[in-house]
């Protein structure tokens, strides 16, 4: 039986584990780590507070889209 995964695999899956990507089987494991882990689990706060600010950073940066699409609206209008 494995008993849960050591600091450097945590850390090393938090990232993806985070952004929901790619951890097969290990999300559950991860979660339990950083539960009993107090480095880790300041770091996971850390890492998820960033990937926050950076979520609604790009949430609120909905002008280039916006742009984008006037000038390909521009630009169709302009072809024959
Ligand atoms: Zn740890």
């Amino acid at each position: 039986m494995t008993e849960g995964i050591d600091c450097d695999r945590a850390l090393a899956e938090l990232q993806d584990y985070l952004q929901r990507e790619e951890t097969p089987g290990l999300g559950p494991l991860i979660e339990e780590h950083i539960e009993r882990c107090a480095p880790c689990f300041r770091h996971a706060s850390f890492e998820r507070n960033f990937l926050q600010m950076l979520g609604t950073r790009a949430a609120s940066i909905r002008c280039p889209d916006a742009l984008r699409q006037r000038v390909l609206d521009a630009l169709r209008r302009q072809a024959p």
